[in-house]
């Protein structure tokens, strides 16, 4: 799929819609998610123009990789989930209903989260 700059998530980085940042770094753009699921719910984001999991790991440097990792992590140290459990989810493709054609990390905390995935 050709990256499309469009998208909400090229919005909020090029600070055309607004967004709560938690996170920022070379690499990455974490915030709240506009529409919970979950009691805490975040979002971490590429800078770069990928437009999924697929592309990113096909097409980024390890570098980025790890970057991308790490501030993962740093957001959910952030919203304060990290120590009692966290989802990482990333939606990729049609079948996982991804809506937003740009790299994000879903982070999912703040209490029990069903096991019904
Ligand atoms: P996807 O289904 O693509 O994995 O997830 C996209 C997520 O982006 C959804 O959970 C949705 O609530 C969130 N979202 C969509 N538009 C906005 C927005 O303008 N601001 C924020 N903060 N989140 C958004």
């Amino acid at each position: 799929m050709e990256y499309n700059a469009d998208n909400v998530f090229a919005k909020i980085l090029r600070g055309e819609i607004p967004s709560q940042t938690i996170y920022e770094d070379d690499h990455a753009l974490a915030f709240y998610d506009i529409n919970p699921k979950a009691k805490i719910h975040a979002l971490v984001i590429s800078k770069g123009m990928f437009t999924d999991y697929n592309d990113f790991i096909n097409h980024s440097s390890d570098d980025e990789i790890a970057a991308f990792s790490r501030a993962i992590l740093k957001t959910a140290e952030l919203i304060g989930v990290a120590k009692d459990g966290y989802r990482i989810v990333f939606n990729t493709g049609k079948n996982s209903g991804q809506e937003v054609p740009h790299l994000h990390a879903h982070i999912l905390g703040g209490e029990p989260l069903s096991t019904d995935l």
